[in-house]
């Protein structure tokens, strides 16, 4: 029983069983209605029978032809009823099936991306600390020259920093949609924030060269902790899909007037049909199967709620000629030389 209850909860089950229901309560309406035709033809029939032995049509042809008249009638009466009742149900129950299975269908897909979010999150907290774990292993008990050592540990930080960012997303999402983390909002100097932020990450890709071009003296309302979120999210996410040795580009300009944040990668791109869904929450493009790099599905979602919170705007657009291409615009900005 336990197991038929488990095998239920798969997708295709579940779809299979509910369709199953749905057609049997339709074939059952059809049939409640074919029962209620042979009645009422019933009915008809022997109101004139009834009608025959009652009256004698030579004596009273207007009194027969009154009577022939109401059978006629009344079941022409009955048939527009059921016929009514008939549509009227097999609405009801279509809108509600639709309802019904919206829900459910809702419910399995948040279930299953919760599901991969779990599996990806543990492999995702899992790597970052066995490379550390045996990093360190490797220094205590190995004598290694110092060039060695050293490598193993900037690789020890980098995983550490992937552990720290993953969870900062994490922790930030939650609190993001419970509404606990309130943004602190004050002026600050974006171009340099971007130019700091640039530089620890260019310290820690050792694999992409990250070409900056920041507009200087920008500045803007934002939360510090936020802002700096967005960049390592979308800079990480290119690093991630982006072959080796490609260049990520990071610039901060103003077009119409609009000041506009882009990074873009030379990768294999977003497909259009998944441009909106990749901000929904734990939603990651391809299935198991077909994806190479871990994640959470989490940053993109996270980007583009903070953005949002700020009163900007995210669209994901091409790279020429190949490649993803991240455009943030801000409502609001002032230059600032002083
Ligand atoms: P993840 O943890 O999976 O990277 P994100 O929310 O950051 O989650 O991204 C959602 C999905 O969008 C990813 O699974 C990936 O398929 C796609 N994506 C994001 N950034 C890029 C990029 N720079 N190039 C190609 N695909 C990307």
């Amino acid at each position: 029983m336990k197991k038929f209850f488990h095998r239920m909860q798969d997708g295709k089950s579940v779809s299979f069983i509910y369709f199953l229901v749905l057609a049997y309560t339709i074939i059952a309406l059809i049939w409640w209605g074919v029962l209620l035709f042979r009645q009422s033809e019933q009915i008809t029939r022997f109101e004139l029978q009834n009608l025959s032995l009652r009256v004698d049509s030579l004596a009273q042809p207007v009194e027969h032809q009154l009577e022939l008249q109401r059978i006629a009638k009344e079941d022409q009466m009955r048939s527009f009823k059921y016929i009514g009742e008939g549509i009227t149900f097999l609405g009801i129950i279509l809108i509600g099936a639709l309802f019904v299975y919206r829900a459910v269908w809702k419910y399995m897909k948040l279930s299953s991306q919760q599901q991969n979010f779990m599996m990806a999150v543990t492999h995702e907290l899992k790597s970052p600390i066995a490379a550390a774990k045996l990093n360190l292993e490797t220094i205590r008990r190995h004598r290694l020259d110092e060039e060695k050592q050293s490598r193993l540990i900037d690789n020890t930080i980098r995983e550490t920093n992937r552990l720290d960012q993953l969870c900062n997303n994490i922790l930030l999402a939650a609190q993001l949609e419970t509404h606990r983390y309130q943004l602190f909002k004050e002026p600050l100097n974006y171009s340099a924030l971007l130019e700091q932020g640039i530089k620890e990450l260019g310290g820690r890709i050792g694999t992409h060269v990250v070409n900056a071009d920041i507009l200087p003296h920008i500045w803007l309302e934002g939360d510090r902790l936020t802002l700096q979120i967005i960049l390592s999210n979308l800079v990480e996410n290119a690093v991630k899909y982006a072959p080796r040795n490609t260049s990520i580009s990071v610039r901060l300009f103003i077009a119409d007037k609009h000041l506009k944040l882009q990074v873009a990668d030379e990768g294999p791109g977003i497909p259009k049909e998944e441009w909106d869904r990749i901000f929904l929450k734990f939603y990651r493009v391809g299935n198991e199967n077909t994806r190479k790099a871990k994640g959470s599905g989490l940053g993109l979602f996270l980007t583009a709620k903070i953005v949002e919170q700020h009163g900007g705007r995210i669209e994901v657009k091409n790279n020429t000629p190949t490649g993803a291409c991240f455009e943030i615009t801000w409502p609001q900005y002032s230059v600032q030389t002083a």
